[in-house]
């Protein structure tokens, strides 16, 4: 069994409290961790602020390309510790491993980019013969808070580019799956990362991340999770920056002229990859009526391809949910879209964690499944008249996420990338689809406009400095 410790700036914690982690799937120990409080996140934060010694961009390259060739070597151990403490697929758990590298190598590259730039001072009467350079300072200290459902990947979405701008960070993980993190913390250390830079405390919120969110000396909370946490985290942070990567309700546009193999694929791939809890999984899927009837036929038939069972056996496709109480409320919203008129084709069945990949037709546009968010393997159709019909439709939910569009139609295509209220929309893709380059992030409840992805992410984690001289 895996025995882990919180780790104050590299130390070990020693509370005497632990933490038992088990699989969702048969309750199988996945590890034990120790927990910290308020005394550890007190000495966390003392740590990371009196840190002065900021390696240089070499110096911080060299640390994350040292973790990727590390993590390289590790994909499979990665992908089963996440599948243990999740209780998702290994072919779910092995592909966010392999997004963990990219996420590692686009922030070592960024290590190396200067984005300063240059101003000349004698551009207007008002000037003078003086030139301006910009550079980017690291932060005293970031707090990171981070959800279960990409245990690695979203940790690593903070910590890689909080590395590459020099921020030393103190992070809360999700107490549902915590031990991904701890480990890759004492990964980053192997790497080379100084121990003042990265804290890892698994603790009750109330004695960790509450503290983190109202300590002044926090210049920014990154958080990724839910709607609800995030307000409460932008009520009581205080004046300090704030990230928020908050819920999803994405919906996958089918219009009648789409390519309807692809819109099949991507709308069944979209729905159950990662048991259906990414924030960006499609949540809603609204069909133009003229394919409707057989675009809903054949998903049926595709959603039978994804074997629900055991996450460790090569042949599963879709692992449990985070646990028994989150299959318990999905099985209450698809229950409650039934009564209210919905058609179950496929699937539904639950049998504790696990919940089968469900197609359901015909939902009323008020049922529960389309008006909030749902994290699990659940593909609700609804049926549209046309564009106009299926925008109004995307956009009328508080979230702002990311969005698809199957058409063959430029002008559509384009039409709903202009008039989609959300941070992303991809044509003839996922609304999860990007790189870990690009940017990401949701308008409306689903965050603050303020973007992830590694180049961006360096950017929130430093603050600029303007700097001028006489030339
Ligand atoms: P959650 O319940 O909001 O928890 C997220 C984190 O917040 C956990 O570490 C949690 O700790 C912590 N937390 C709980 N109460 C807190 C408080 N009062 N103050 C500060 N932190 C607190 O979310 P989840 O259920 O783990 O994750 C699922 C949600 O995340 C979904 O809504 C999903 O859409 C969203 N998500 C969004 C993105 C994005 O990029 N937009 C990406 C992934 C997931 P404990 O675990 O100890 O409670």
């Amino acid at each position: 069994m895996m025995t882990l410790q919180s780790l104050v700036a590299g130390k070990p914690v020693h509370s005497g409290r632990t933490q038992t982690v088990r699989s969702p799937y048969d309750g199988a120990v996945a590890g034990t961790v120790t927990l910290a409080g308020r005394a550890e996140t007190e000495a966390a934060i003392a740590a990371a602020v009196a840190f002065r010694d900021t390696p240089g961009r070499y110096d911080r390259f060299r640390i994350l390309d040292n973790a990727r060739a590390i993590l390289e070597k590790q994909v499979e151990d990665y992908a089963r510790l996440i599948t243990a403490e999740t209780g998702l697929c290994l072919r779910d758990t092995r592909h966010e491993v392999a997004r963990a590298l990219d996420v590692l190598r686009f922030s070592a590259m960024e290590a190396l980019r200067d984005d300063g730039q240059v101003y000349s001072g004698d551009i207007s009467p008002n000037g003078k013969a003086r030139r301006i350079i910009t550079q980017r300072e690291p932060l005293a200290c970031a707090a990171c808070i981070t959800p279960f459902n990409h245990p690695l990947n979203t940790v690593l979405h903070k910590l890689a580019p909080a590395i590459a701008a020099g921020t030393p960070v103190v992070l809360k993980p999700s107490e549902k799956a915590p031990l991904t993190a701890v480990r890759l913390t004492e990964l980053l250390y192997a790497a080379g990362l100084p121990a003042p830079m990265l804290s890892v405390l698994v603790g009750p919120s109330a004695d960790v991340a509450e503290p983190l969110v109202q300590d002044p000396r926090v210049e920014l909370v990154s958080f990724t999770g839910s709607v609800a946490v995030g307000k409460r985290i932008a009520a009581t942070a205080g004046y300090k920056r704030l990230v928020l990567e908050l819920g999803g309700n994405d919906p996958l546009i089918v219009l009648d002229d789409a390519d309807l193999d692809l819109a099949v694929q991507l709308a069944a791939e979209g729905s159950f990859r990662n048991s259906g809890q990414r924030c960006t999984a499609v949540k809603r899927i609204l069909v133009q009526q003229g394919i409707a009837p057989e675009f809903t036929r054949r998903l049926a038939e595709k959603a039978r391809e994804y074997v629900c069972g055991n996450p460790t056996d090569e042949a599963t496709r879709v692992g449990t949910v985070i646990d028994e109480a989150s299959a318990i409320y999905l099985e209450t919203v698809l229950d409650e879209a039934v009564a209210g008129g919905a058609r179950l084709l496929v699937g539904g069945k639950r049998t504790g964690a696990l919940l089968q990949p469900a197609v359901i037709a015909d939902v009323p546009r008020d049922a529960r499944m389309i008006t909030c968010e749902s994290f699990g393997p659940l593909a609700p159709i609804v049926a549209v008249r046309d564009l106009d019909d299926a925008i109004e439709l995307a956009n009328s939910t508080v979230y702002g996420l990311s969005a698809g569009i199957i058409t063959t139609n430029l002008n559509h295509a384009l039409s709903a990338a202009k008039r989609l209220r959300c941070g992303m929309v991809n044509i003839n893709e996922i609304p999860a689809w990007r790189t870990e380059m690009s940017p990401f992030g949701g308008i409306k409840d689903s965050g603050l406009g303020i973007k992830e992805g590694v180049v961006e992410t360096v950017k929130t984690f430093s603050t600029v400095k303007t700097v001028s001289l006489p030339w």
